[in-house]
């Protein structure tokens, strides 16, 4: 252990095999975790800093997010605020089609760099992975300029590691809505064409699509999702945001790692996910912006099905980048204990991304938070300030 160095603190949370615990060290070695446990029994010989009253965790993973986006839809807030459903916030030049002509209008490069922002910002919130999925393109040539710049950030070592999902069915352009043929050649293209390319070109490790009423159906997800397993994606969905049309069972049927939202799901469809192995992603900022009722967490833990909570954070129904608050939320609002939710902002969505860490077991990469908190509950209150001492990836610090 000749570049081992420790960290000793007030409190260690590993969300692994040794639990939390007072007064322990963890040391770093070679980027990952080498060791964990009380101060005292620290290997000898290896220099341990002492941080004082504070807090280790792992990092924070972010497993569901649209956070590569530019431009600003504050005048659609408004609209919702007041009550304004999507045709209106559609007439006040809102909604993903807003995004879209955003994206239009920018380079590669312009949304590399708000990404990498929005990435950094995360990082000072205690996030160490996101998910980041494309889906503001809709036209396939912009759809790959998205995940181009999610591919750049994936590829820089002082931001949070970055884990892209080809988002391939997110909205129709509007070329595609006149006739239900043009909606069909529309998805044939995505799923003969554009998937293909995108696993090809190594430029998504998930597939999505968001199932839902006024969104995707069953068969149209199943569409472009087949293609994408066949070429070694996984799948992850949006199912249930607003209406049960059986994206639940087909998240089972596909294998899916996880499926995502669930205000809207029936016990069926639960028992299908808890059998497949499907891990639930809560997003507590969505329901809260939209005034929904929460999804039925008691028949989600009944049923045995593992629990993710991420930010979904994107410009309009989830207008946040912490996924801090979304475990604040997903404390209050959905009723998860604090136990509950950090295990799924930590090695549950970890598993769910079949991304390392999200523990600090050894051997898991060095990607740690030091909170300026004495307990790992004060991580989900209180919320909307920045609590991060100091946050590491691979053993160097990003934030
Ligand atoms: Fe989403």
């Amino acid at each position: 252990m000749t570049t081992a160095r420790g960290l000793a603190a007030r409190r260690i949370a590993t969300f692994g095999a040794a639990g939390a615990f007072d007064d322990g060290a963890v040391v770093l070695d070679a980027g990952k975790i080498a060791w964990v446990g009380p101060r005292g029994d620290a290997p000898a010989g290896v220099p341990i800093e002492d941080l004082g009253d504070r807090l280790i965790t792992p990092g924070l993973v972010d497993a569901h997010t649209h956070a590569a986006w530019v431009g600003s839809r504050h005048a659609e807030y408004a609209v919702r605020m007041a009550g304004g459903d999507y045709r209106d916030i559609a007439a006040a030049g809102g909604g993903i089609l807003s995004s879209m002509r955003a994206l239009q209008a920018t380079t590669e490069d312009a949304l590399f760099e708000a990404l990498a922002a929005r990435l950094l910002r995360m990082a000072r919130l205690g996030v160490t992975c996101v998910e980041v999925k494309s889906g503001y393109g809709l036209e396939p040539e912009l759809e790959l300029l998205q995940l181009r710049a999610i591919a750049r950030a994936a590829a820089r070592e002082d931001l949070p590691r970055v884990v892209p999902t080809f988002l391939a069915l997110h909205a129709l352009p509007e070329r595609a809505r006149a006739t239900p043929a043009l909606r069909a050649a529309y998805i044939d293209h995505v799923a003969e064409i554009v998937v293909p390319e995108v696993a090809a070109g190594g430029l998504a490790r998930f597939v999505d699509a968001y199932v839902d009423a006024n969104a995707f159906t069953v068969d149209e997800a199943r569409r472009v999702a087949l293609p994408a397993k066949a070429a070694g994606l996984g799948v992850r969905l949006h199912v249930g945001q607003f209406a049960d049309v059986g994206g639940a069972e087909l998240c089972a049927e596909l294998g899916a790692r996880s499926a995502d939202h669930l205000e809207h799901v029936g016990d069926h469809g639960l028992a299908r996910l808890a059998a497949a192995g499907t891990a639930a992603v809560l997003l507590p900022t969505a329901s809260f912006t939209l005034g929904q009722a929460p999804p039925p967490v008691a028949r989600l833990r009944a049923a045995g099905v593992a629990l993710v909570v991420a930010s979904d954070a994107n410009p309009g129904t989830a207008p946040t980048e912490s996924l801090p608050l979304a475990l604040a939320l997903a404390v209050r609002q959905y009723g998860l204990t604090p136990d509950e939710a950090l295990l799924a902002a930590t090695r549950t969505a970890a598993r769910s991304l079949d991304a390392a860490g999200g523990t600090l077991d050894v051997g898991s990469p060095a990607d740690l938070v030091v909170w300026d908190l004495q307990h790992e509950h004060a991580i989900v209150q209180p919320w909307g300030v920045p609590k991060t001492h100091r946050v590491l990836r691979g053993g160097r610090p990003i934030a």
